[in-house]
């Protein structure tokens, strides 16, 4: 599970801007890729087309052998739930516990009085609390999620994906609002999850510098084309 292959793959935008161009790259299940690149380069694009958020204008993308379907739809739905994301700035939802939020993973819609008489089915609840072991935090389950550091709301933003139990982790710029400790504490935590559970994961960055020290296979953007796939032992700034 989690394999990735964009088949020339193309995404220009209604306003005419190329997002992404004639694309083709394979990814097999457990990797774990960074991609890189300036701002603008493409790589929020890339994400977005394996979860189906962007319509391909050209080719495919296909997970584990089936065509992200390009249109909004059950399909789709059913799609996105083996598909965690990680974002830049969290998006938790504030008001409620840190359980709750990750349970947000597994149950879509957590109303207000199950988050506070805190009534989950328990087979939910046990995974949304692995998932909080897994990042280290299991005592901030009761936590309000408005009462953490940066880091911490990362933390929780990483169980809720896993509490998805995914096949694929897209992670979006997931340490640019963080400071370098932080950051590179975040980074470990993806290198490590990724080695626990061979879920597929990928990384947008725009530093090198950070994506040549935690990639284990980097890809670069520019322009909205691939202009380089390899070891981040071999990548240089030319590339
Ligand atoms: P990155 O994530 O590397 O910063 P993006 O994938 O966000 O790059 O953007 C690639 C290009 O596509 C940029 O020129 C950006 O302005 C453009 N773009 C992104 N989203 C849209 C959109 N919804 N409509 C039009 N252009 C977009
Ligand atoms: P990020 O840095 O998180 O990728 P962006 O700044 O690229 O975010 O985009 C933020 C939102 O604006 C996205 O929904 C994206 O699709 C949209 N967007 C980005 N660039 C353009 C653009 N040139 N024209 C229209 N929408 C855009």
């Amino acid at each position: 599970r989690g394999r990735i292959r964009f088949s020339g793959a193309g995404v220009t935008y209604p306003n005419g801007t190329v997002g992404m161009k004639n694309l083709d790259l394979a990814i097999e299940p457990g990797e774990f890729v960074v991609i890189v690149g300036s701002s603008g380069a493409g790589k929020s694009t890339l994400l977005r087309a394996v979860n189906g958020l962007n319509r391909l204008t050209a080719g495919s993308v296909e997970i584990d052998g089936r065509a992200v379907p390009q249109r909004e739809g059950r399909e789709l739905r059913e799609l996105r739930k083996g598909i965690g994301m990680i974002f830049q700035d969290f998006r938790l939802v504030k008001r409620l516990n840190v359980l709750s939020n990750v349970l947000i993973g597994r149950l879509a819609h957590v109303p207000a009085w199950r988050s506070m008489f805190n009534f989950w089915p328990q087979a939910d609840r046990d995974i949304a609390l692995d998932a909080l072991q897994r990042v280290g935090i299991p005592e901030k389950a009761w936590t309000r999620a408005s009462s953490l550091s940066g880091g911490q709301q990362q933390r929780v933003g990483i169980a809720r994906a896993l509490a998805q139990q995914p096949a694929i982790i897209l992670a979006d710029e997931p340490v640019a609002s963080l400071d370098p400790v932080t950051t590179h504490q975040i980074m470990r935590d993806l290198v490590r999850i990724n080695r626990e559970l061979g879920i597929t994961t990928l990384v947008n960055l725009h530093f090198l510098d950070l994506a040549r020290e935690y990639g284990e296979r980097i890809i670069g953007l520019r322009h909205g084309e691939l202009v380089y796939d390899g070891s981040a032992k071999k990548v240089t700034d030319e590339d």
